[in-house]
């Protein structure tokens, strides 16, 4: 098993590599404002864990984006509601203990 490697950096580099992997999602999907993107991006370039993570998080990203979009049957929230709906008997409000334990 590979040993987490951001454990042996400094406090201030392991926090730095926190804060960026924080916001890989975001960066990823454009949602950082162009100061944060870019100090991501300075962030990537110069650090091989951080790098690592973003290729990863973004393969997995388009692995999940290839996924066929499945729509629930009709019958899908009837199965639902029938399998929570408590069966005759076993209502908890019901239930109470014996009187003599
Ligand atoms: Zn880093």
């Amino acid at each position: 098993m590979e040993q987490n490697s951001l454990l042996n950096e400094t406090p201030e580099r392991f926090s730095l590599c926190l804060r960026v992997q924080e916001q890989l999602q975001d960066y990823i999907e454009g949602y950082l404002d162009s100061v944060a993107a870019e100090a991501v991006r300075a962030h990537l370039a110069v650090c091989v864990i951080c790098q690592r993570n973003y290729d990863e998080l973004r393969q997995t990203i388009r692995l999940i984006e290839t996924l066929p979009f499945m729509s629930p049957g009709r019958d899908y929230s009837s199965a639902i509601r029938a399998a929570i709906t408590p069966k005759t008997g076993t209502q908890w409000w019901k239930w109470r203990p014996p009187l003599r334990w």
